[in-house]
């Protein structure tokens, strides 16, 4: 690969006996580069760490991970050597390094960008105070008006934004890299005094955990003593299961996970906890510290120098319990016990971007090589995980019970096409409508879910019938009457509504459909005396506001819970005794493969809100479908036959999980050119389907649903074969062949979970 015209000093000396290190880089490449160790950094090179090392024709230096370390071969070309060693010790061990290794082929992508993402970048850095400077507006700032001070410099004006827009203290280095600034700006405004700096202790964690009160186990039911015996099986013999924990809501599960990794700790080993972002509430929080002396929390939103801290403390062996989403499931932990999988149904638990990798398949793998169990805890299961647990290759362990003999909610389904209330513009049909104000009246609390946020979905011209889209994408605009702005809720595009159509002038510009604030309006009109609570990511920008709204209703001082898929998670509150599901048709009209599993599964979700007191409680559902087959068993509870009937028409569409997947998205300025590369890309896969590859299926290149976005052209092609093995060979073997036009890049997406 290198070929030299002189023979320099070190490949001399290189000749005899020779170390080679294995380097990746952060790059889609396949393959690790080979490079020599030179003599002052013998011995001290290992796999794990990082290295410099000269790349490609310019010889540039470039930060990459060695991957291992070993003798030359006799007669090997001499190779360049290594200029640089940047660790002392490496950041991952052998075990977790194969995790990657693997996670790069399963998804194919680069090792390199593996480990680049899996590392956090705290941990790279060595960001190991434990004092940071923190950087927030000064009192009297905090408001857009600070923007209006005069002379800011671009850059001043960048830092200010952000510190409004993230509303709580950033560490300077954080603040500078994502103004992509120096110091220089963030010191004028201190000395201007519109800006405060302050240090700040980042052992938060280990303060929190002293708050929390420790509390005795609760006494199983007979259906968790039962689980929890299927669970401790392998774990007591140190055994590689996946159990899938099908229990529907309000089982008590939790009990069952904490009773699992209790046997974990007493061998002193650690337990993973994997739960979906938006789950990381308090409540969840506090349900581990409280029974547990040890626990980690892994936010998303935690200062590079937090997360360093806690992946050290982590490393250590001084945790028991690791909570976190989906990147936890690279916590170090010296002796796994154990991973748990909660709500694993979760989309949250693919990552959108390279590596693409499902944190259930990555604990899977992790659990194989570490000979531990993995639970997969849902009360809707994927139907990858139930058609595994089927065929026997996992155990299934069912909890079909709500503890205390707590029946499930009865779930009404309410025919929106003949609703005179809907029919005369409200969101609120008749039914809806009377079941609130019964609630209300009972002192019940109510829950409303909403899947679109804004006032109104849809901006239409009536002259002419066009609905206005965003200019950088294929994505129609969403009024926010409080903004007094069209939005774009991909590129967060936003500007006043035009005073007439684009395309035939009229001023007949109309605001159609309902977001939740437009349903907050109606809400708060309909039922004057009831205190409204609205939550979506509009309303709950601000660090904290989620778990403080959910405590005010817990609390009571709410009697209406309405917003978008925020409210319908692991929630439990007593008090529930009415769901609303507005319209469930939103889901239903997705053009995702996926679309019915996830409206029965937002359905039996937010259906698991109610019921859970001694007052009991039931769902109403709105839709336009009523005899979808998805609606129809999720108001029967009916998780099985509904997994019966989709896996039918699953295995009829030779769709996943009976199918593996690659699906390559091409991106480009050029609407023509990142079509051409799509079709020529799918016409080389077709015509390389040799042999084994033959039975593969090639389908495409075509516009993706979302034709454009962010102004970029979008195509895609899929490929379909009855294994991963058998879809990465062809894709692996028609990759290295593949020279893409300057301005057309591709994304590879194994197991998508997203369709657009
Ligand atoms: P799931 O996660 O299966 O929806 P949870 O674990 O949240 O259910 O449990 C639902 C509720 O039942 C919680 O309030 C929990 O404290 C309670 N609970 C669980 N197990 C028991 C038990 N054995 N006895 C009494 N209450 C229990
Ligand atoms: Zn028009
Ligand atoms: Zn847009």
């Amino acid at each position: 690969m290198f070929g030299f015209a002189e023979t320099p000093e070190w490949q001399q000396a290189a000749q005899e006996d020779v170390l080679i290190a294995d380097v990746v880089f952060n790059l889609p490449l396949e393959r690790p580069y080979s490079y020599a160790i030179p003599e002052p950094l013998r011995g001290r090179v290992q796999a794990g760490q990082r290295v410099l090392a000269p790349l490609g024709r310019s010889n540039r230096s470039v930060v990459g991970y060695c991957v291992g370390v070993r003798a030359s071969e006799k007669g090997q070309r001499a190779l360049k050597p290594i200029s640089e060693l940047l660790d002392g010790e490496p950041l991952l061990d052998p075990s977790m390094l194969e995790l990657t290794r693997w996670i790069g082929e399963r998804y194919l992508c680069g090792w390199g960008q593996v480990l680049d993402s899996v590392i956090p970048a705290g941990v790279r850095r060595k960001s190991g105070t434990r004092e940071i400077n923190a950087i927030s507006l000064a009192e009297g700032s905090e408001t857009e008006e600070v923007l209006k001070a005069p002379r800011l410099t671009r850059q001043q004006k960048s830092v200010l934004e952000i510190l409004l827009k993230e509303a709580r203290p950033l560490p300077a280095a954080e603040l500078c890299e994502r103004a992509g600034c120096g110091p220089g700006p963030v010191n004028t405004l201190r000395k201007r005094g519109l800006i405060v700096a302050e240090r700040v202790r980042t052992e938060v964690a280990a303060a929190e955990q002293r708050d929390v009160e420790a509390q005795e186990d609760l006494l199983m039911n007979e259906q968790q003593v039962k689980a929890l015996d299927q669970i401790l099986r392998p774990i007591r013999v140190s055994e590689y299961e996946t159990l899938l924990l099908h229990g529907v809501t309000g089982s008590g599960k939790t009990e069952v996970y904490i009773r699992a990794i209790r046997e974990v700790v007493s061998y002193g080993r650690q337990a993973i906890v994997l739960v979906p972002e938006i789950s990381l509430t308090p409540q969840t929080i506090r349900r581990f510290r409280s029974r547990f002396a040890s626990v980690a929390v892994l936010h998303s939103h935690m200062t590079d120098a937090e997360r360093h801290w806690q992946w050290q403390q982590i490393a250590s062996g001084d945790i028991q319990v690791v909570v976190g989403a989906r990147s936890a499931v690279f916590a170090p932990t010296p002796h796994l016990g154990l991973i748990v999988i909660d709500e694993e149904h979760e989309p949250s638990f693919k990552q959108d971007s390279t590596p693409r990798y499902h944190a259930r398949e990555v604990a899977r793998r992790r659990c194989q090589d570490e000979k531990v169990p993995l639970i997969l805890g849902s009360a809707t299961p994927t139907l990858e995980s139930w058609l595994r647990a089927q065929r026997r290759l996992d155990t299934l362990v069912s909890m079909p019970n709500r503890v205390a003999g707590r029946p499930l909610p009865p779930v009404v389904i309410v025919d929106t096409r003949s609703d005179p209330r809907l029919a005369r513009g409200f969101s609120l049909g008749r039914a809806m409508f009377t079941a609130i104000g019964s609630a209300l009246k009972a002192k019940g609390q109510v829950i409303l879910f909403l899947n679109l946020r804004g006032y109104s979905p849809v901006v239409w011209c009536r002259s002419c019938g066009t609905g206005l889209k965003c200019p950088n994408c294929d994505i129609s605009m969403t009024w926010h009457r409080d903004k007094a702005a069209i939005v774009c809720h991909s590129c967060d595009y936003s500007t006043s509504p035009p005073p007439q159509c684009p395309s035939c002038q009229s001023p007949a510009i109309r605001f159609l459909g309902t977001g939740t604030q437009k349903l907050d309006e109606e809400v708060q009109k309909s039922f004057p005396e009831a205190r409204v609570l609205r939550m979506d990511s509009d309303s709950m920008k601000k660090p904290g506001s989620h778990d403080e709204a959910l405590d005010r209703f817990r609390r009571g001082e709410v009697d209406i819970l309405l917003g978008t898929q925020m409210i319908a998670k692991g929630l439990d509150f007593p008090n529930v005794t009415l769901v609303g599901v507005i319209d469930a048709d939103t889901m239903l009209r997705q053009p995702d493969l996926r679309a019915a599993e996830r409206t029965f599964q937002l359905i039996a979700q937010v259906a698991g809100r109610t019921g859970r007191g001694e007052r009991g409680g039931r769902v109403l559902v709105q839709t336009s479908k009523p005899d979808d087959p998805a609606v129809k068993f999720a108001s029967k509870h009916d998780f099985l036959g509904f997994a019966q009937h989709e896996l039918a028409e699953r295995h009829d569409a030779l769709a996943p999980p009976f199918t593996a997947v690659a699906r390559v998205i091409f991106r480009g300025p050029d609407e023509q050119r990142t079509r051409q590369t799509a079709i020529a890309v799918a016409e080389k896969l077709k015509a390389a389907r040799q042999g084994e590859l033959q039975s593969l299926r090639v389908l495409g290149a075509a516009p993706a649903p979302v034709v454009r976005l962010r102004n970029l052209w979008r195509f895609h092609l899929q490929i379909v074969g009855k294994t991963h093995e058998l879809v990465r060979e062809l894709w692996t073997t028609v990759e290295k062949t593949l020279t893409l036009p300057e301005d057309v890049e591709l994304a590879v997406d194994v197991d998508p979970m997203n369709a657009r």
